[in-house]
């Protein structure tokens, strides 16, 4: 951030008084311009024993496959998000059946959240940012295509507790390995 929001002055990047880590402050009337993570909430769309995936028409990772998600609006609830996120993606209806992941991605500032979800009469289409959405049984996943590290987590996971008949809830860490 170069500039205030708040009256257009620059911004000087230190630690404010009373703080322990560097902030955007404006020079001009001393706001303090907090930057915290980004909520990205999405489902595991279930219609019988297969999951809907989405193949991205958008960068990042344009024609990887990913479950449907995406940033959270304000004034929404997380499974809001969820739920217009599977609609704005595979124009899929859903209920949800419960949170299943959360998984932080400190390196980019993002809490992921994945919510077990079932696709209501089985319908689905293709949303604007998709390219196909297709649904898969376990033996058909695109492991190697997948979008991101968060959702191949995700649905190893599921796939394994399915399999057991059991589903618990996820708090995981994905950590860049280090170079
Ligand atoms: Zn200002």
């Amino acid at each position: 951030m170069k500039f205030c929001s708040a009256c257009g002055a620059q911004t000087e990047y230190r630690i404010p008084e009373d703080d322990n880590r560097p902030r955007h402050i404006c020079t001009q009337c001393n706001t303090i311009h907090y930057q915290n993570p980004n909520i990205v909430a999405g489902t595991i769309p279930v219609h019988e024993d297969k999951v809907l995936l989405c193949r991205r028409a958008i960068e990042p990772r344009h024609g990887y496959w990913t479950l449907p998600a995406g940033f959270m609006e304000n004034q929404e609830t997380t499974t809001e998000a969820a739920m217009r996120e599977t609609w704005e993606e595979a124009e899929a209806r859903v209920n949800i059946d419960g949170l299943y992941a959360v998984l932080n991605v400190p390196q980019i500032d993002q809490v992921h959240m994945f919510f077990r979800a079932t696709i209501i009469d089985g319908m689905f289409g293709v949303g604007v940012e998709s390219l196909e959405t297709r649904l898969f049984s376990e033996q058909e996943i695109p492991w190697s295509e997948l979008a991101f590290p968060t959702i191949k987590k995700t649905l190893q996971l599921f796939f394994e507790e399915r399999r057991l008949g059991a589903f618990s809830v996820h708090v995981m860490d994905i950590v860049r390995s280090p170079r």
